[in-house]
């Protein structure tokens, strides 16, 4: 058993000293996510009992077979960039594709990255394709938009892509709000897209979000995402889980390199979002997917030996207990258990991310 603090990513989406709480520094600048893995783009520092680190990372004792899964905390001020994740055949061929030396990679590893978001608040997020006859009902209110809904007419959705892009001016990105509340969507989706409107006007990429179906999650509620499903965050605060990869392959909303043709190749047609409908202490499990996640308010659990495991403490306090060590957690503070490890304790006061892989 380890114990790892998060190594801080501050994206520009973030918010600002949004994971103060559990990173333990103010900055003044946004704090988008802080990482929990051995993924290279943001290896976690290991820490001794009293928080304080020790000079080595997790990534120094364990490789990805060990350490499976990245678990990050998450604070989106505004949307993130309108992406999709490859899944496993996509992300070994184009990783292995890929020029070294490439100043503007695709890929960030060989790993397909399928991921879910755990709400600690009210969260919203594009998720998945809306229904077609809803997305052309927005796209209809907006100019140069013609070609791409004769496109989603005949359920072409790879070809309109393109085209929407291509229709990008900022008076269209201007008309978002707009055409959708004239298709009759209700307030707060007419206020995402004000939102897309006002934080985007000059991105491309805008004109996709009439084609994402809206989603929002109360606290304990979930999304899971397969590899190939896209999708935009656009605010909250949560627990995100995913297989150890920071594959990205994004399509706008970003200030970040955008790869269209590798998009399309990475989207998956027979997949979608699935929504959790969970409340904290329910075990979170979606179908086919490579980890389950509980958020144990209080009492104790026992976490088994044969998976790779990290608990996550959110908010109070919490011990965790082996045959080998006893650790007290602190807010931001995760205890890592690889499967050979043996079966571990959680006591819980307050809120632990409890993760654990289902694949090995
Ligand atoms: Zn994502």
């Amino acid at each position: 058993m380890l114990i790892v603090r998060g190594a801080v990513k501050d994206y520009d989406w973030g918010v600002v000293d949004g994971l103060q709480k559990w990173s333990g520094e103010a900055t003044g600048g946004p704090q988008a996510e802080l990482w929990f893995g051995v993924h290279p783009g943001g290896p976690s520092p290991l820490v001794d009992y009293r928080g304080e680190p020790t000079g080595e990372h997790l990534a120094d004792h364990f490789d990805i077979d060990a350490i499976p899964l990245l678990v990050k905390l998450l604070a989106a001020a505004r949307p993130l960039s309108v992406q999709v994740h490859p899944p496993a055949a996509v992300a070994a061929a184009g990783w292995a594709a890929q020029d070294a030396s490439d100043p503007r990679p695709v890929f960030s590893d060989p790993f397909e990255k399928t991921e879910m978001l755990v709400a600690l608040g009210d969260f919203e997020a594009f998720a998945g394709w809306r229904p077609l006859h809803q997305a052309i009902d927005i796209l209809l209110g907006l100019p140069g938009t013609a070609p791409a809904v004769s496109a989603l007419e005949s359920g072409d959705i790879a070809s309109a892509i393109p085209l929407l892009l291509g229709a990008s001016t900022p008076a269209a990105v201007r008309g978002l709000p707009d055409a959708a509340r004239s298709a009759g969507l209700p307030a707060p989706e007419v206020a995402a897209y004000e939102t897309v409107a006002q934080m985007y006007p000059d991105d491309a990429g805008a004109m996709l979000s009439p084609m994402l179906a809206y989603l929002t999650l109360s606290v304990g509620q979930a999304v899971y995402l397969p590899a190939g499903v896209p999708h935009s965050y656009i605010r909250g605060t949560g627990v995100e889980v995913m297989t150890s990869s920071d594959n990205v392959i994004r399509l706008g909303l970003t200030h970040k390199p955008v790869f269209v043709d590798r998009a399309l190749e990475a989207l998956v047609d027979d997949l979608e979002p699935q929504f959790m409908d969970t409340v904290y202490g329910e075990l979170i499990w979606p179908v086919n997917s490579p980890f389950v996640v509980r958020m144990l308010e209080s009492g104790i659990e026992r976490i088994p030996a044969g998976a790779y495991r990290i608990l996550l403490l959110i908010d109070g306090s919490a011990r965790v207990v082996s045959d080998l060590a006893e650790i007290a957690l602190r807010p931001g503070i995760a205890a890592v258990l690889s499967s050979d490890d043996p079966d571990a304790f959680v006591e819980a006061d307050g809120l632990v991310a409890v993760v654990q892989s289902t694949e090995r």
